[in-house]
This record gives structure tokens, sequence and C-alpha cells, in this order.
């Protein structure tokens, strides 16, 4: 008889936005005549348009496959060359040196978090932040992971440091941080690397939002901390740079520097690891797709982006204003598209969640769906429309 990975009975039955999307619709289905006032700025997803360069390079591409001369069937599986370079040269900019080599170019920063489980054996002890991201539990409990967490606290303004005490093996690491919007700082990322180099840990970092950081301060990979590379692989992801939750295009650095022991003595290479992984599992990024992921990284494709983000950033500072107006303290929006605070009036997330949509017919999203620590707080995104996100404040402002 077949015999299942019964570790999915452990996973929680529904994921957030599913939950988020049947109590909404139950909502229109009994209040047929306000449906049209929901104003949704809960699930994280982006609402501008694709720029003009990945636009028009998306035309080139496409009128390229029509060629025979410039058509391209498979290509390599871990990206094109152009693509890694232009990655490469972006974080150069930013101050930091990656090897193009070590950029692997993938289909989403979901599925490279979620895959990576693959490369660890199963009694690694994995340290997760909570509230966090909820991708890297659930994938870690469908692999029968031992899960521990770490609290992300009003006390720490959610950014959980590494304890002594603590012997972790994997590490994940979210900067900034989906949901709180906290974004750890140069000496705090400096603790960590110390950490999982004497623990021999891997630290997974996920930097899906660090186009946001407005902070010159702040590291904006952890390749920019000392020794990074010996202990930690990078995510991250255009969807959110660029407006490519619709299009898909992500990539994740495993430094070939990241080597560890082997039970019989002797050593493997994360890198060649994941080289053989994506080898075997993936046969790469479409063309297209990378070639106009390519030119967000130019100059002038990032300029385009950051002309979005600003736009993003605008109706963060709306979010904010009126939060503050209102007394109520909060973490995120200004190095983050993410503004998470604490629910008025004693309320858990869910309860919150109905009276915002009942009272207000603004959706956001519950903390209770990142993590234990996120059971009396609410997260709002910046990813919608000036006049919307307006509405909903002034919605907000009046009811409280
Ligand atoms: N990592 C974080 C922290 C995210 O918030 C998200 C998306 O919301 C992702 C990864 C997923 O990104 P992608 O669209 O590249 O799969």
């Amino acid at each position: 008889m077949v015999k299942l990975n019964e570790n999915y009975q452990n996973v929680k039955d529904s994921y957030l936005f599913a939950e988020i999307a049947r109590r909404v619709k139950v909502y229109e289905e009994t209040h047929p005549e306000k449906a049209a006032d929901i104003i949704r700025l809960g699930i994280g997803d982006v609402t501008l348009p694709l720029t003009k360069s990945v636009i028009e390079a998306l035309h080139e591409a496409v009128d390229s496959q029509a060629v025979s001369e410039t058509f391209k069937g498979y290509g390599p599986e871990q990206g094109y060359a152009f693509a890694q370079e232009a990655i490469a040269d972006y974080y150069a900019r930013n101050g930091v040196e990656v090897k193009a080599t070590d950029i692997f170019i993938s289909d989403g920063a979901k599925s490279d978090t979620g895959n990576i489980t693959e490369l660890f054996a199963k009694d690694n002890v994995v340290l997760v932040p909570d509230p966090v991201y909820p991708v890297y539990v659930d994938t870690n409990t469908m692999d029968g992971k031992n899960i521990i967490y770490m609290n992300g606290t009003k006390e720490n303004d959610f950014l959980p440091m590494p304890d002594e005490n603590v012997k972790a093996d994997i590490i994940y690491l979210c900067s900034p941080n989906n949901p709180t919007g906290a974004c750890y700082n140069k000496e705090q990322l400096e603790a960590w690397v110390a950490y999982a180099l004497k623990n021999d840990a891997v630290i997974l970092y996920d930097s899906a939002y660090e186009a946001f950081i407005t902070d010159p301060t702040l590291p904006r990979s952890i390749y920019a901390i000392e020794g990074a590379k010996k202990c930690a692989i990078e995510f991250c992801s255009l969807s959110k740079t660029a407006g490519f939750t619709g299009t898909r295009f992500s990539y994740t650095v495993v430094p070939e520097e990241l080597v560890f022991e082997t039970s019989n003595g002797g050593t493997l290479s994360l890198h060649n690891m994941w080289n053989r992984r994506q080898c075997t599992k993936f046969n790469g990024t479409p063309y297209i797709i990378q070639y106009a992921g390519a030119k967000v990284f130019t100059e002038e494709g990032m300029k385009e982006c950051q002309e979005n983000i600003g736009y993003y950033r605008e109706n963060a500072r709306m979010i904010a204003e009126t939060l503050e107006k209102k007394g109520i303290s909060f973490t995120g929006g200004v190095n983050s598209p993410y503004i998470w605070f604490e629910c008025p009036k004693g309320m858990e997330s869910w309860e919150f969640f109905d009276y915002l949509l009942e009272n207000a017919q603004v959706v956001g999203t519950p903390g209770a769906g990142f993590g234990e620590n996120g059971k009396n707080y609410f997260r709002l995104t910046s990813f919608g429309k000036h006049e919307k996100t307006k509405e909903a404040m002034e919605r907000f402002n009046s009811l409280f």
C-alpha cells in the first residue's frame, strides 16, 4: 500500500490568504449592497503594472522567439549569464560583491525558500522567527523537520537576536520582514553571522523586500556582512521590486564558499548541491522573462521600479499618518511596504479583521496568520492604489 508523507497532516489546514478570501466572500454574499465598497489592503500583491523597459523587453523577447536565428529552447538551468551578470552588477552598485556564477535564477522566492529544505537532513534544528512569512514553517513541517521559534515582540522591535543557549542549525531571517516591516541593522546581522559561523549553522536570508529600504545605513544583502558567504544563502525576487508577482522572476545566491562537513568526514558544497538539484528538477525560468527581468537591474530599469516603489511608499505614509493620529504604534512602512500594528481595543487579530470588514469594508491581514506573536497584531499593505488607500484611511479614521 502506498505510504504518504504524513507530515502533511501537521501543516495548518488553510493557508492564511485562503481563509481571508473565504471570509470576504461570505461578507459579500451576506452584504451584497456593500460588496463594491470593499478595499483590499490585505494580500501582499502589487497593483501597478510592469514598467516601460520591462514591457519593451518582453515584446522584444517575444519577437526574437518568432525567428529561427534568435529562437531559444531550453536555457541553462542556473539562468542565462546575461541575467546573472545583470544581478551581480546590481549587487556591486549597492556595494556588495557577489559572483555571477553563484546566482541561480528561478521562478519565485516562494519556490526556492521551499525547495531549499531538500538540501538539509531531517534531524536539523530549524530556527524560525515568529511572526514571519508562513512558507518557512509550512515547508519545513511538510518535510518533518524540527522547528523551534524565536519571538519577535514589541520589546525587541520584532527583531529577534541570537541566543547562545539555543543551538540551531538552519536559521531563517527575513529583512525587511514580512509581516512586521522590521529591518535588521548591520550590527544585528553581524551578530547573526557570528552565531552561524560559531555553530556551523546556515542562515537562509530572505531579502525579497530589499528594494524598499530607504535608510542607507541598513544592509540590503546579508553579504554586506563579512563572513556571510561562508554561512548564508540569500533569496530575492522581482515580485515586489518590479511588480513581477504574475510574471515570475527570482534569484537565489548560493556562494561557493558554503562548504560543510559530512558524517563520513568529507565535505559537501551547498552550491554544488543546489546546482545538482536545479539541474535535476528545474528547466529554467523562461528566456522571455529572464530577458525582461535582466532589464530591471540596469540603472534605468531600477529607476523606473523605484518610481513605483515611491508610489507605494506614499500609501505607507498615509497609513502611518492615520495610525499616528490615532495614537496606534506600529512598525514598518518606511523601509518596507508593510505596516504592522497592535489591534485597537484589545481585539485579537481575526476579531479585528471581521470588525474592520464589517464596519469599514477594509480588508487587512490578521497577524495570527504569521505566528503566535502576531495574534494581537494586524498587517496593512501599501500595495494598493492611492485613492483606495486614502479612502480606507478615512474610514479607519472615522471608525476609531
Ligand atoms: N519571501 C517573502 C518574505 C515574501 O513576502 C514573499 C511574497 O509575498 C515571497 C518570498 C515570495 O516571493 P515570490 O513571488 O518570488 O515567490
